[in-house]
């Protein structure tokens, strides 16, 4: 299986032609070319051709080739010929020609001629350019641009000549696109304190967890041994356009900050590159340059000075004029939802609140929160919790600008916000000796009596979700509070929002029915002290098998569903979303399967599931609003799908939302094609 998910074993078509010769003297040459240059996209005759050769020797590198404009002063006929001719094809095939020639003796012979392959930044312009000289209409122009190729555009990409100089020294999971160089470190706090000296550091992690957030937010790029394509750095990266690549294939060794490559033993501060587009791994630092477009939209740059820039929008522009299917944004930060909504994103689909506990001064209350051994000392930390919780509502709001906001209450496991057992081992022993009757210890002892209490053997199938809103309503009745004040707040300044509550891992009815209730009571008591109305839905994530299978009957407490595909996947195959990498890899090589399942959908399984959710839960509810914001909501080729089966939209992360809006459009027109 390429790149382009062209399976090999479909074999190659062959024609055959007519031998000519390039290589009969002086007079013949042979060539390859293209109607306009596929890096940059400007319309320019660009190609090169050797005289007395055939195309092997033009391929295999072994002469240097001429430039294409050397042509016209060599063999001006020929040459005058092939412009005709390249022009005739660019205008029948009505896209960019890579054409092959070959001249016998002044004769011009033309061997082959299809569609250019192109960068992101030709993409765009050859799709502009076409539509301007009137080639093409607009939607058409949609159809000539490859959605993975924006992604290109959007992410900061390395000196091709340099990064091409170095050899790769190991690959891992392309999780989220762009170049990242830097000197190696081993901890978020290292990240943080190295970056606050000036250096450019790459975050190493075996794998990341949401303590490492600061780290990740300074690091150039985040560098895992383990996880997969749903793992926590492949969805915090794509969300913050950070480039990183996960379950490499390194050995790390967090506490002596060693990295090993096979033989090759790297330490803190040596220099690492990796692209995130590709998953290549090399040792040196490259340069590296930013996206233009992003310079524009962070304000480094007006957009009056950036071509790139304005054709991009205008692309953008278009994409809205066919799909039909809704584009919003899994964002939990205002600058999140300020990209996104820059990238046109209508809406958040997902905002995973769990994610605004590790800000600034914040783990410490949840940590609070969760150590408390009564209700009443756990209310205590909420109420710290609160005034923050709702600030952060506030600010996604209001940078959302009224536009529907999906906000879901607390999902992961609480062990995720305590540290790891073995670091506290490992503290208490040290403690043990060096102050053995000090207060920390008591502390640090009381810490790890309530991490082993916590301890799972299968957290991501055990005490998450609306599982923790069960056992512990006042955490929901926390965060219900904050939204509404949030909301009615707004309201007050002006600005509608309708905020849309959203449970996880639902699998029954009743569970949301439970939560619902705490929700609804919660919501009217802050209004009424607020002396205001705030319109609010409350729906629910299907991400359990179970909840796609009675669908119909969670419609009857849901405004809203939302398809959770990377848990929906995990437990639809049974694959853990951050351990299924080691082995998927083998699958793939093996065609046991085709392509990576957290990545794209698997429509025939995964799918069914959604499918069914979606006509159950419109069947018991007509006109039931129906979206999904797992990580295939950025996928093209999962986009399709969503489509087809109808959903009102799909919600990906910031920097996918321009992917997502051309693969929706795509798909909007090959379905009314179909029809
Ligand atoms: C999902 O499961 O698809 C989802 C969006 O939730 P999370 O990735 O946070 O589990
Ligand atoms: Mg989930």
């Amino acid at each position: 299986m390429t790149n382009h998910h062209i399976p090999d074993e479909i074999g190659t078509a062959v024609s055959v032609q007519l031998m000519v010769f390039g290589n009969t003297g002086e007079r013949s040459a042979t060539g390859v070319g293209f109607t306009r240059n596929p890096a940059t996209g400007e319309k320019e005759f660009y190609g090169e051709f050797l005289v007395n050769a055939q195309g092997e020797d033009v391929v295999a590198g072994i002469r240097t080739p001429q430039p294409i404009a050397e042509l016209e002063r060599i063999m001006p006929t020929a040459y005058k010929q092939l412009r005709k001719i390249t022009s005739r094809l660019e205008r029948h095939y009505k896209d960019i020609q890579d054409f092959e020639f070959t001249i016998q003796d002044h004769q011009l012979f033309m061997l082959q001629t299809r569609s250019g392959k192109r960068t992101g930044h030709a993409a765009i312009r050859i799709a502009t350019d076409l539509v301007d000289e009137r080639l093409v209409s607009a939607k058409r122009a949609l159809l000539l641009i490859d959605p993975g190729a924006l992604v290109q555009l959007l992410a900061p990409v390395f000196d091709p000549v340099a990064w091409a100089g170095i050899p790769v020294a190991t690959s891992g999971l392309p999780a989220s696109p762009g170049a990242a160089s830097g000197q190696l470190v081993f901890t978020a706090d290292d990240a943080q304190r190295w970056t606050a000296t000036g250096k450019r550091v790459v975050l190493l992690r075996k794998e990341t967890v949401p303590d490492d957030i600061h780290g990740m937010h300074v690091a150039e790029g985040v560098l895992t041994a383990t996880g997969g394509m749903t793992s926590h750095a492949a969805v915090v990266g794509r969300q913050m356009g950070k480039p990183s690549v996960v379950g490499a294939a390194i050995q790390v060794d967090e506490r002596r900050k060693r990295l090993q490559i096979g033989e090759l033993v790297l330490e803190e501060g040596d220099d690492i590159s990796f692209d995130g587009l590709t998953g290549e791994v090399k040792i040196g630092s490259v340069p590296s340059q930013p996206s233009e477009i992003l310079q524009v939209v962070a304000g480094n740059l007006p957009a009056a000075k950036s071509d790139i820039y304005q054709r991009f929008m205008r692309v953008m522009q278009w994409t809205d004029r066919v799909r039909r299917l809704g584009v919003r944004a899994n964002a939990d930060q205002p600058d999140q939802a300020e990209v996104a909504r820059a990238f046109g994103a209508r809406g958040i689909g997902l905002c995973r609140t769990e994610h605004m506990f590790f800000g600034e001064g914040r783990l410490e209350i949840v940590q609070r929160m969760i150590l408390a051994e009564t209700e009443a000392a756990r209310r205590t930390a909420l109420r710290e919790l609160l005034p923050l919780q709702r600030q952060d509502f506030y600010g996604v709001f209001k940078a959302m600008a009224g536009q529907p906001v999906t906000i879901r209450t607390i999902d992961p496991p609480l062990h995720e916000f305590l540290p790891k057992r073995e670091d506290l081992l490992v503290e208490i022993a040290r403690l043990e000796v060096t102050k053995p009757r000090s207060r920390r210890l008591g502390e640090k002892r009381r810490l790890l009596r309530r991490v082993e209490e916590l301890h799972e053997f299968n957290p991501m199938l055990g005490h998450r979700g609306v599982r923790l809103g069960i056992s512990y309503p006042e955490i929901t009745e926390m965060q219900t509070r904050a939204i509404i004040e949030a909301a009615a707040a707004l309201g007050k300044e002006g600005l509608t929002v309708v905020p849309e509550i959203m449970i996880p891992l639902v699998s029954d009815v009743r569970e949301l029915r439970d939560q619902r209730a705490v929700i609804d009571r919660v919501a009217h008591t802050v209004m009424t002290e607020q002396g205001v109305t705030v319109k609010y839905l409350v729906g629910t994530m299907i991400e359990v098998p179970r909840a796609a299978v009675t669908a119909g009957a969670i419609a009857g407490e849901a405004d809203f569903f939302s398809f959770g595909t990377n848990d929906l996947t995990q437990m639809v195959f049974g694959f853990s979303r951050d351990d299924a990498a080691k082995f998927l890899k083998q699958y793939q090589a093996r065609k046991l399967i085709e392509r990576d399942p957290f990545a794209s959908l698997d429509t025939t399984g995964v799918g069914a599931f959604v499918e069914m959710g979606v006509r159950a839960g419109r069947e018991a509810k007509p006109g039931l609003k129906v979206g999904v914001c797992g990580e295939h909501g950025g996928d093209p080729a999962s986009i399709h799908f969503f489509d087809r089966v109808g959903l009102d939209y799909v919600s990906a992360s910031p920097y996918r939302v321009p992917v997502a809006r051309l693969a929706a459009a795509q798909s909007a027109l090959a379905l009314a094609d179909a029809d």
